[in-house]
């Protein structure tokens, strides 16, 4: 049944910068649940794409690409205070803008901390400066003296953002299942703590995307389910993930970074080139690309227990993501042509015939076998519930509305990251677009069926050493 309840109101202005397949696929989702009018809405893009959608929505749609020049003179004409800047474009500086919203009391909310254009193909700048690490660390420092301010939320979509709590989820129900009796965790330490109870070694985003469409991917194109250079710029990043406390095989290939809290490390080499095993439970077993993503450093950060200054447990944290069956042909053409990116783009919607998107969380250590949550949501679920989607742009939505309707009921949080906010708010809001919200065990681990035919560097005393996962 199509979900209609108003959960919070806007009196102020929303600027939607960016426009692409999350964008489109916002902004009908913002009417329905959010006390407003279109008239109240600008987009600014920098292109057309989906010019049809605002008219006829009743929004107003200017083509203007931000850069570091003009972004402040664009801004200033449409927002002041109380007023919300929803950012899902990319190439334009999530910090920035970040900081242009603080000084004009604008409420903000992202789905990536981005830098401007250029920086993460930069070959002067270092591999530290290329990652997700990085960029995070950087609106860290701006908020340490910024604590309370106008709220704004980073890397708020399904993941990251929804994983976060995922990850909360799937922690009660693992200690429910052992019959862990536990206080509602209220800070970092209560949750991390709960994790190392539980045994926690490994947490996989675990996503596999089944959607196919009939117009298959042509030779020179890159074809996906989301945005085509948002996918391709994280995938020539570092490939990067949260480092555990157990691990006992440093990566020949890994670097630390020597700032900040050293709860991540990257590798010599972009996440499109790093496959990775992984389980879900519609899918089984599957190679996965180790694409960086905010939510690996961000959870394992959350979860790092210390004591006297050392850290004593902090789980293994990365994506492992099997995209489309086109976009796993697109990457393979892309690595061909040395990382040069193809000369068509396309994201697929419409023509999608089938398919289901996989998303969750993928826990692993505890004695009752692998615990997978996450949403189980297919095309025609998708379509049913929300026009302009697909199953995989709905689950991102889900956890924007959930993101928005957060901040406007806390306007003065400062800067915030999934990990931080109430998590059963976001996902009471977001679940009606989730479809399947399941959490299912399993007996898999890498370990397991793995073929005899070739020797393997492997450490058979613990399944859950990073090495036993990645494909080499
Ligand atoms: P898209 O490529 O379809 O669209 C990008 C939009 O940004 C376009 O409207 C484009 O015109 C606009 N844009 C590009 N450069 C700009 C500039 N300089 N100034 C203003 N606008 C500019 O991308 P999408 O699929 O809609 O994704 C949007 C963002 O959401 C990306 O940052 C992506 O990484 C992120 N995303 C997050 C999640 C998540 O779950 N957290 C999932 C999917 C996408």
């Amino acid at each position: 049944m199509m979900p209609t309840a108003k959960h919070a109101s806007l009196s102020g202005n929303l600027v939607l910068l960016g426009f692409g397949s999350i964008g489109q696929a916002m902004l009908p989702l913002l009417f329905r649940h959010i006390e407003m009018n279109p008239g109240q809405v600008k987009v600014i893009a920098a292109d057309e794409d989906g010019k049809e959608i605002a008219n006829a929505l009743g929004v107003n749609f200017t083509v203007q690409a931000l850069t570091e020049g003009n972004y402040q003179t664009v801004l200033e004409s449409c927002l002041s205070k109380g007023d919300f800047l929803l950012n899902l474009s990319v190439d334009v500086s999530s910090l920035a803008l970040i900081q242009f919203c603080w000084r004009r009391g604008v409420l903000y909310l992202d789905t990536c901390i981005e830098p401007w254009a250029g920086r993460y193909t930069d070959r002067s700048a270092s591999l530290s400066q290329r990652s997700n690490y990085a960029l995070r660390e950087e609106i860290l420092a701006f908020r340490l003296d910024k604590r309370a301010g106008p709220t704004a939320i980073v890397t708020n979509g399904a993941n990251p953002g929804l994983a976060s709590i995922f990850v909360k989820q799937a922690l009660l129900q693992i200690a429910a299942d052992n019959d862990v009796a536990v206080e509602k965790p209220t800070c970092y330490e209560d949750w991390a703590e709960l994790s190392m109870r539980l045994g926690i070694k490994v947490i996989h985003i675990a996503e596999r995307d089944t959607q196919i469409s009939g117009q298959r991917k042509q030779r020179d194109e890159f074809v996906n389910t989301w945005s085509v250079v948002g996918f391709v710029s994280e995938g020539l990043q570092p490939s990067e993930l949260g480092w555990g406390s157990h691990e006992r095989h440093w990566p020949l290939d890994a670097g630390r970074h020597g700032f900040g809290s050293d709860a991540a490390i990257y590798l010599n080499r972009p996440g499109a080139a790093t496959r990775v095993r992984s389980w879900t439970p519609l899918e089984g077993s599957y190679q996965g690309f180790l694409i960086t993503h905010g939510e690996s450093i961000s959870i394992a950060d959350h979860l790092t227990l210390r004591k006297n200054g050392d850290v004593v447990y902090r789980p293994t944290v990365h994506y492992a993501y099997h995209p489309c069956d086109d976009a796993v042909l697109s990457l393979h053409e892309l690595a061909g042509k040395n990382w040069r990116l193809q000369r068509k783009k396309r994201i697929m919607r419409d023509e999608i015939t089938e398919g289901t998107d996989e998303l969750g969380v993928l826990l692993m250590g505890n004695e009752k076998g692998v615990f997978w949550y996450g949403s189980r949501l297919t095309i025609e679920e998708a379509r049913q519930m929300a026009p302009y989607n697909t199953a995989t742009s709905l689950q991102v939505v889900a956890g924007v509305l959930g993101g928005i309707v957060w901040a406007l009921r806390n306007p003065s949080a400062g800067a915030v990251e999934p990990d931080d906010i109430d998590y059963e708010t976001v996902l009471e809001i977001a679940t009606p677009y989730l479809g399947e919200l399941v959490g299912v065990y399993g007996d898999w681990t890498p370990l397991r069926d793995r073929s005899p035919l070739f020797a393997e560097d492997m450490d058979r005393d613990d399944p859950w050493q990073f090495i036993n996962f990645r494909v080499v």
